[in-house]
């Protein structure tokens, strides 16, 4: 997904109450405005970038 869409989950996550957190559980590469992976994972749930090694 792109940083932007990411932005977009993290403020439609925070707009939801959640009775616990996010497991990060299912994660997609971030791409910039290029088209060029950032190297990060951010969680396609609530838009948090996640440290992960492939
Ligand atoms: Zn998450």
């Amino acid at each position: 997904m792109t940083m932007n869409q990411a932005a977009a989950l993290r403020v439609k996550w925070k707009e939801q109450a959640h009775l616990s957190p996010c497991e990060h559980l299912n994660l997609e590469l971030e791409w910039n405005d290029v088209g060029h992976p950032t190297g990060t994972y951010i969680c396609i749930i609530c838009g948090e970038p996640v440290a992960h090694k492939s």
